[in-house]
Protein backbone atom coordinates (compact mmCIF):
# COMPACT_ATOMS: atom_id res chain seq x y z
CA UNK A 1 0.00 0.00 0.00
CA UNK A 2 1.56 3.47 -1.26
CA UNK A 3 1.05 6.87 -0.06
CA UNK A 4 1.93 10.19 -1.32
CA UNK A 5 3.93 11.86 1.07
CA UNK A 6 5.98 15.53 0.09
CA UNK A 7 5.43 14.75 -3.29
CA UNK A 8 6.90 11.19 -3.81
CA UNK A 9 5.47 8.20 -4.03
CA UNK A 10 6.28 5.69 -0.88
CA UNK A 11 5.24 2.74 1.28
CA UNK A 12 2.87 3.85 3.58
CA UNK A 13 4.83 2.17 6.66
CA UNK A 14 7.46 4.66 5.23
CA UNK A 15 5.95 7.68 5.73
CA UNK A 16 6.11 9.49 9.37
CA UNK A 17 4.64 12.79 10.34
CA UNK A 18 6.42 15.12 12.76
CA UNK A 19 5.48 16.11 15.97
CA UNK A 20 5.33 19.63 15.14
CA UNK A 21 3.39 19.20 12.20
CA UNK A 22 1.32 22.67 12.27
CA UNK A 23 -1.47 19.83 10.79
CA UNK A 24 -0.93 17.77 13.62
CA UNK A 25 -0.84 20.67 16.04
CA UNK A 26 -3.36 23.48 15.38
CA UNK A 27 -5.13 21.72 12.41
CA UNK A 28 -3.64 24.23 10.46
CA UNK A 29 -4.10 22.66 7.13
CA UNK A 30 -6.71 22.06 4.19
CA UNK A 31 -8.36 18.69 2.94
CA UNK A 32 -10.65 17.02 0.00
CA UNK A 33 -11.69 13.88 -0.23
CA UNK A 34 -12.34 12.63 -4.39
CA UNK A 35 -14.45 9.57 -5.02
CA UNK A 36 -12.85 6.85 -7.34
CA UNK A 37 -14.93 4.34 -9.56
CA UNK A 38 -13.89 2.09 -11.78
CA UNK A 39 -10.17 3.28 -11.37
CA UNK A 40 -11.53 6.90 -12.20
CA UNK A 41 -11.10 10.04 -10.21
CA UNK A 42 -15.01 11.81 -10.21
CA UNK A 43 -15.08 15.67 -10.64
CA UNK A 44 -11.30 15.74 -9.62
CA UNK A 45 -10.83 19.07 -11.35
CA UNK A 46 -13.41 21.10 -8.88
CA UNK A 47 -11.92 18.69 -6.08
CA UNK A 48 -8.14 20.25 -6.76
CA UNK A 49 -9.04 23.66 -7.76
CA UNK A 50 -11.22 24.01 -4.32
CA UNK A 51 -8.28 22.76 -2.49
CA UNK A 52 -6.21 25.41 -3.95
CA UNK A 53 -8.79 27.87 -2.89
CA UNK A 54 -9.25 26.60 0.59
CA UNK A 55 -5.43 26.90 1.13
CA UNK A 56 -5.32 30.76 -0.62
CA UNK A 57 -8.21 31.52 1.90
CA UNK A 58 -5.85 30.68 5.11
CA UNK A 59 -2.83 32.42 3.40
CA UNK A 60 -1.28 29.20 2.00
CA UNK A 61 -0.11 29.31 -1.40
CA UNK A 62 0.28 25.86 -3.03
CA UNK A 63 3.10 25.09 -4.96
CA UNK A 64 1.03 22.30 -6.81
CA UNK A 65 -0.54 23.24 -9.84
CA UNK A 66 -4.55 21.56 -10.44
CA UNK A 67 -2.46 19.25 -13.32
CA UNK A 68 0.49 17.85 -11.11
CA UNK A 69 -1.89 17.17 -8.74
CA UNK A 70 -4.03 14.75 -11.05
CA UNK A 71 -1.31 13.11 -12.09
CA UNK A 72 0.10 11.88 -8.76
CA UNK A 73 -2.50 10.90 -8.15
CA UNK A 74 -3.76 9.18 -11.09
CA UNK A 75 -0.48 7.76 -10.24
CA UNK A 76 -1.12 6.85 -6.81
CA UNK A 77 -4.37 5.03 -8.23
CA UNK A 78 -2.67 2.54 -10.17
CA UNK A 79 0.38 1.77 -7.70
CA UNK A 80 -2.75 0.57 -5.23
CA UNK A 81 -5.01 -0.85 -7.75
CA UNK A 82 -7.78 1.00 -6.70
CA UNK A 83 -10.75 0.46 -8.47
CA UNK A 84 -13.73 2.02 -6.24
CA UNK A 85 -13.04 4.30 -3.44
CA UNK A 86 -11.14 7.30 -2.22
CA UNK A 87 -8.60 9.62 -2.57
CA UNK A 88 -8.09 11.26 1.05
CA UNK A 89 -5.79 14.51 0.55
CA UNK A 90 -4.52 17.20 3.19
CA UNK A 91 -1.82 20.12 3.12
CA UNK A 92 -0.50 21.59 6.47
CA UNK A 93 1.02 24.63 6.47
CA UNK A 94 3.98 22.31 7.30
CA UNK A 95 6.60 21.83 10.42
CA UNK A 96 7.73 24.45 12.72
CA UNK A 97 8.70 25.04 16.48
CA UNK A 98 4.97 25.45 18.12
CA UNK A 99 4.00 29.05 18.13
CA UNK A 100 0.76 30.68 16.70
CA UNK A 101 2.03 33.03 14.21
CA UNK A 102 2.73 31.28 10.72
CA UNK A 103 6.07 30.09 10.23
CA UNK A 104 7.82 31.62 7.60
CA UNK A 105 7.10 30.81 3.93
CA UNK A 106 9.84 29.51 2.82
CA UNK A 107 8.82 26.61 5.27
CA UNK A 108 7.71 23.51 2.98
CA UNK A 109 3.52 22.45 3.39
CA UNK A 110 3.32 18.94 4.01
CA UNK A 111 1.35 17.12 1.48
CA UNK A 112 -0.12 13.78 2.23
CA UNK A 113 -2.59 11.44 0.08
CA UNK A 114 -3.59 8.08 0.38
CA UNK A 115 -6.49 5.83 -0.86
CA UNK A 116 -8.88 3.48 0.17
CA UNK A 117 -11.31 1.13 -0.97
CA UNK A 118 -14.83 1.86 -0.64
CA UNK A 119 -18.00 0.47 -1.82
CA UNK A 120 -20.70 2.50 -2.97
CA UNK A 121 -23.02 2.95 0.24
CA UNK A 122 -26.20 0.97 -1.91
CA UNK A 123 -28.27 0.31 1.15
CA UNK A 124 -28.05 3.63 2.29
CA UNK A 125 -28.97 5.10 -1.05
CA UNK A 126 -32.12 2.50 -1.78
CA UNK A 127 -33.57 2.79 1.86
CA UNK A 128 -32.46 6.19 3.38
CA UNK A 129 -31.31 7.18 6.61
CA UNK A 130 -32.05 8.91 9.81
CA UNK A 131 -30.99 12.12 11.02
CA UNK A 132 -31.46 14.43 13.86
CA UNK A 133 -31.19 18.55 14.38
CA UNK A 134 -28.52 20.15 16.06
CA UNK A 135 -27.51 24.07 16.63
CA UNK A 136 -24.07 24.80 14.18
CA UNK A 137 -21.83 25.83 16.79
CA UNK A 138 -18.89 25.67 13.96
CA UNK A 139 -17.13 28.94 13.13
CA UNK A 140 -18.02 31.57 10.70
CA UNK A 141 -15.77 30.00 7.79
CA UNK A 142 -17.12 26.92 7.27
CA UNK A 143 -16.65 27.46 3.00
CA UNK A 144 -12.63 26.63 3.90
CA UNK A 145 -12.68 22.63 3.99
CA UNK A 146 -10.24 23.33 6.79
CA UNK A 147 -8.29 20.58 8.86
CA UNK A 148 -10.38 21.51 12.01
CA UNK A 149 -13.27 19.63 12.23
CA UNK A 150 -14.35 19.31 15.78
CA UNK A 151 -17.34 20.79 15.87
CA UNK A 152 -18.81 18.61 12.85
CA UNK A 153 -17.15 16.00 14.89
CA UNK A 154 -19.08 16.29 17.46
CA UNK A 155 -22.12 16.94 15.55
CA UNK A 156 -21.81 13.69 13.53
CA UNK A 157 -21.01 11.72 16.65
CA UNK A 158 -24.14 13.04 18.82
CA UNK A 159 -26.02 11.96 15.43
CA UNK A 160 -24.19 8.48 15.82
CA UNK A 161 -25.12 8.07 19.15
CA UNK A 162 -28.82 7.83 18.71
CA UNK A 163 -28.51 5.87 16.29
CA UNK A 164 -28.49 8.18 13.08
CA UNK A 165 -26.30 9.15 10.16
CA UNK A 166 -26.21 12.20 9.97
CA UNK A 167 -26.92 15.91 12.21
CA UNK A 168 -28.67 18.26 9.91
CA UNK A 169 -27.35 21.61 11.41
CA UNK A 170 -29.27 24.96 11.86
CA UNK A 171 -28.02 28.43 12.87
CA UNK A 172 -31.48 29.85 14.88
CA UNK A 173 -34.32 28.83 12.09
CA UNK A 174 -31.68 28.62 9.37
CA UNK A 175 -30.86 25.02 8.26
CA UNK A 176 -27.17 24.87 7.25
CA UNK A 177 -26.18 21.69 6.37
CA UNK A 178 -24.78 18.72 7.50
CA UNK A 179 -21.71 17.65 9.58
CA UNK A 180 -20.14 15.90 6.79
CA UNK A 181 -22.61 16.56 3.68
CA UNK A 182 -24.85 19.17 2.51
CA UNK A 183 -29.02 19.35 2.97
CA UNK A 184 -31.65 19.85 0.34
CA UNK A 185 -35.09 19.83 0.54
CA UNK A 186 -38.09 19.61 -2.45
CA UNK A 187 -40.89 21.01 -1.84
CA UNK A 188 -43.94 21.15 -4.34
CA UNK A 189 -41.34 19.95 -7.05
CA UNK A 190 -38.83 22.32 -6.12
CA UNK A 191 -35.56 21.81 -4.49
CA UNK A 192 -34.47 24.34 -2.08
CA UNK A 193 -30.63 24.67 -1.00
CA UNK A 194 -28.49 26.86 1.31
CA UNK A 195 -26.81 29.11 -1.55
CA UNK A 196 -22.71 28.46 -1.27
CA UNK A 197 -21.61 31.25 1.23
CA UNK A 198 -19.52 31.53 4.67
CA UNK A 199 -21.97 29.38 6.48
CA UNK A 200 -21.44 25.83 4.53
CA UNK A 201 -19.02 23.87 2.63
CA UNK A 202 -19.98 24.41 -1.49
CA UNK A 203 -19.62 20.58 -1.98
CA UNK A 204 -18.63 19.28 -5.20
CA UNK A 205 -21.91 16.84 -5.23
CA UNK A 206 -24.34 19.75 -4.50
CA UNK A 207 -22.49 21.49 -7.45
CA UNK A 208 -23.21 18.62 -9.55
CA UNK A 209 -27.05 17.51 -8.24
CA UNK A 210 -27.64 21.60 -8.94
CA UNK A 211 -25.94 20.73 -12.88
CA UNK A 212 -27.97 18.08 -13.85
CA UNK A 213 -31.51 18.91 -11.68
CA UNK A 214 -30.74 21.96 -14.26
CA UNK A 215 -30.28 20.14 -17.22
CA UNK A 216 -33.33 17.93 -16.66
CA UNK A 217 -35.79 21.02 -15.55
CA UNK A 218 -35.92 20.52 -12.30
CA UNK A 219 -36.18 23.91 -10.23
CA UNK A 220 -33.44 24.49 -8.17
CA UNK A 221 -34.07 27.78 -5.69
CA UNK A 222 -30.43 28.29 -3.76
CA UNK A 223 -32.14 30.43 -0.49
CA UNK A 224 -31.68 29.63 2.74
CA UNK A 225 -34.67 27.37 3.84
CA UNK A 226 -35.51 27.27 7.43
CA UNK A 227 -36.69 24.64 10.27
CA UNK A 228 -40.64 25.00 9.62
CA UNK A 229 -39.49 24.51 5.75
CA UNK A 230 -37.54 21.53 6.52
CA UNK A 231 -40.31 19.91 8.90
CA UNK A 232 -42.90 20.51 6.63
CA UNK A 233 -40.75 19.43 3.01
CA UNK A 234 -42.19 16.87 0.86
CA UNK A 235 -38.40 15.21 0.60
CA UNK A 236 -35.35 15.67 2.51
CA UNK A 237 -31.99 14.49 0.99
CA UNK A 238 -27.83 14.82 1.98
CA UNK A 239 -25.36 14.84 -0.67
CA UNK A 240 -21.54 14.56 -0.58
CA UNK A 241 -18.67 12.64 -2.30
CA UNK A 242 -18.93 9.58 -0.02
CA UNK A 243 -22.65 9.25 0.48
CA UNK A 244 -23.43 10.73 -3.05
CA UNK A 245 -27.49 11.46 -2.82
CA UNK A 246 -28.52 10.04 0.04
CA UNK A 247 -32.30 10.15 1.30
CA UNK A 248 -33.32 11.14 4.70
CA UNK A 249 -36.70 9.64 5.78
CA UNK A 250 -36.70 10.13 9.28
CA UNK A 251 -35.42 14.01 11.22
CA UNK A 252 -35.66 13.08 15.24
CA UNK A 253 -38.56 11.31 15.72
CA UNK A 254 -40.70 12.35 12.75
CA UNK A 255 -40.91 10.94 9.37
CA UNK A 256 -39.90 12.67 6.16
CA UNK A 257 -42.84 12.73 3.78
CA UNK A 258 -43.94 8.85 3.66
CA UNK A 259 -41.07 8.07 5.39
CA UNK A 260 -39.29 6.35 2.42
CA UNK A 261 -37.16 8.28 -0.42
CA UNK A 262 -39.19 10.45 -2.36
CA UNK A 263 -39.79 10.57 -5.97
CA UNK A 264 -37.93 12.92 -6.83
CA UNK A 265 -34.99 12.59 -5.08
CA UNK A 266 -34.84 9.01 -6.64
CA UNK A 267 -35.00 10.79 -10.04
CA UNK A 268 -31.98 13.17 -8.91
CA UNK A 269 -30.24 9.68 -7.81
CA UNK A 270 -30.53 8.85 -11.23
CA UNK A 271 -29.61 11.77 -12.88
CA UNK A 272 -26.42 11.13 -10.87
CA UNK A 273 -25.81 7.77 -11.32
CA UNK A 274 -25.49 9.08 -15.11
CA UNK A 275 -23.03 12.15 -14.30
CA UNK A 276 -20.43 9.42 -12.91
CA UNK A 277 -20.87 6.93 -15.80
CA UNK A 278 -20.34 9.44 -18.58
CA UNK A 279 -17.16 10.50 -16.52
CA UNK A 280 -15.91 7.31 -15.17
CA UNK A 281 -17.66 4.57 -17.06
CA UNK A 282 -20.42 1.78 -15.59
N1 LIG B 1 -20.28 19.93 4.03
C1 LIG B 1 -19.34 19.43 4.85
C2 LIG B 1 -19.16 20.03 6.20
C3 LIG B 1 -18.53 18.36 4.42
O1 LIG B 1 -17.58 17.86 5.23
C4 LIG B 1 -18.75 17.80 3.13
C5 LIG B 1 -17.94 16.67 2.62
O2 LIG B 1 -17.32 15.93 3.30
C6 LIG B 1 -19.75 18.33 2.33
C7 LIG B 1 -20.49 19.41 2.80
C8 LIG B 1 -20.01 17.78 0.95
O3 LIG B 1 -19.01 18.18 0.06
P1 LIG B 1 -18.61 17.30 -1.21
O4 LIG B 1 -19.87 17.07 -1.98
O5 LIG B 1 -17.64 18.16 -1.94
O6 LIG B 1 -18.03 16.03 -0.69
Amino acid sequence: NYVIFNGNIIERSEANVDIEDRGYQFGDGVYEVIRVYNSKMFTATEHLERIILSAKKIGMELTYTVNEMKELLTQLITKNSLEHGTIYMQFSRGVAPRNHPYPPSDVAHSFVAYTKEVARPLANLENGVKAILKEDIRWLLCDIKSLNLLGNVMAKQEAVSQGCYEAIQHRGEVVTEGSSSNISIIKDGTLYTHPASNLILNGITRRKMIEVCEKDGIPVVEEPFSLNDLNTADEVFLSSTTSEITPIVQINEKQVGEGVPGVLTKRIQGLFDAAIESECGS
